[in-house]
């Protein structure tokens, strides 16, 4: 039998993810009160509302004619604002919440600082961390990988960590910097017996570009005596299965958790599974 490696995505196949919930809005609104920046209910409301459109447009989900309106709107000041990131790595950081939440400020008349920028990511990316927890399946599957010796490598989305120029006006972008904080906040991985080397982060180029893909596929080559078989477990199609197999895997697989059949995917080398454990053999 030919030896296999499994590569997994970790938001919403490992890690339970939300979008944006009460919890976030609050620490959010108190560290803006903390700043003493004014019309902080606003600010957060109207952050929480772009992300959420954010969020549902990339699960696919039906946006009405205003809400695809105000996305629109939304991603052409990040695109302003992230000018010159796309002209260096021709991509937008989509997921910044440093830029979403300046452009929500913005939206009040207030200028957030680079300073109160970090700050109030680091509360966001803080509260997101501490409600951090596994499905079910994911602990007995990972056991299951350890125990047959199968080895494993994580990829995951950049959290997309951004920082101001006050001289500019525009956001900047340092993959080393952005790489680490993802790393640090992956505490829950390690206390599992993960280690940093097993985590591949889509800093500088994020997924879908397959970039990270080939890293970590290029890491197991390293690692891993002799051929052997790749396989990819993710839940976004866009995001995890085309790339995949653009970058080379052999096996592609969908974790379809909601047994979402509106995304049902016509693909015919993808294999749908409803649980990590179906992957068990
Ligand atoms: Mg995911």
């Amino acid at each position: 039998m030919s030896k296999i490696v499994y590569f997994l995505d970790i938001d919403d196949t490992l890690i339970k993810t939300t979008s944006i919930t009460q919890d976030h809005k609050n620490a959010l609104k108190n560290a803006l009160d903390k700043l003493r920046i004014e019309k902080a209910e606003e600010i957060v409301s109207d952050f929480s509302a772009n992300y959420s459109r954010l969020y549902a447009s990339h699960q696919g989900k039906f946006l009405s004619v205003e809400e695809k309106k105000s996305l629109d709107e939304f991603v052409k000041r990040l695109k302003e604002l992230e000018k010159f990131i796309i002209e260096k790595y021709g991509e937008i950081k989509i997921w910044s919440r440093e830029a979403a939440l300046y452009i929500s400020a913005e939206k009040y008349g207030i200028k957030l600082s680079n300073s109160d920028l970090s700050n109030l990511s680091n509360t966001l990316w803080n509260k997101i961390t501490q409600n951090a927890s596994f499905y079910p399946d994911t602990l007995p599957f990972l056991d299951y990988l350890k125990t047959n010796k199968i080895p494993f490598y994580l990829i995951s989305a950049s959290d997309c960590r951004l920082s101001m120029d006050e001289k500019t006006g525009y956001f900047e972008y340092d993959p080393l910097y952005s790489r680490d904080l993802k790393l640090k906040r992956f505490k829950i991985l390690y206390e599992v017996g993960i280690c940093e080397k097993q985590v591949f982060v889509g800093d500088p180029y994020d997924k879908p570009n397959p970039w990270v893909f080939i890293e970590a596929l290029n890491q197991a080559k390293k690692d891993v005596k002799g051929k052997f078989t790749s396989i990819m477990i993710g839940d976004s199609v866009k995001n995890d299965l085309l790339p995949a197999k653009v970058a080379g895997m052999g096996k592609i697989i969908w974790l379809n958790r909601n047994k979402d059949i509106v995304n049902k995917i016509s693909e015919e080398y993808i294999d749908t599974i409803t649980s990590l454990q179906c992957a068990v053999r």
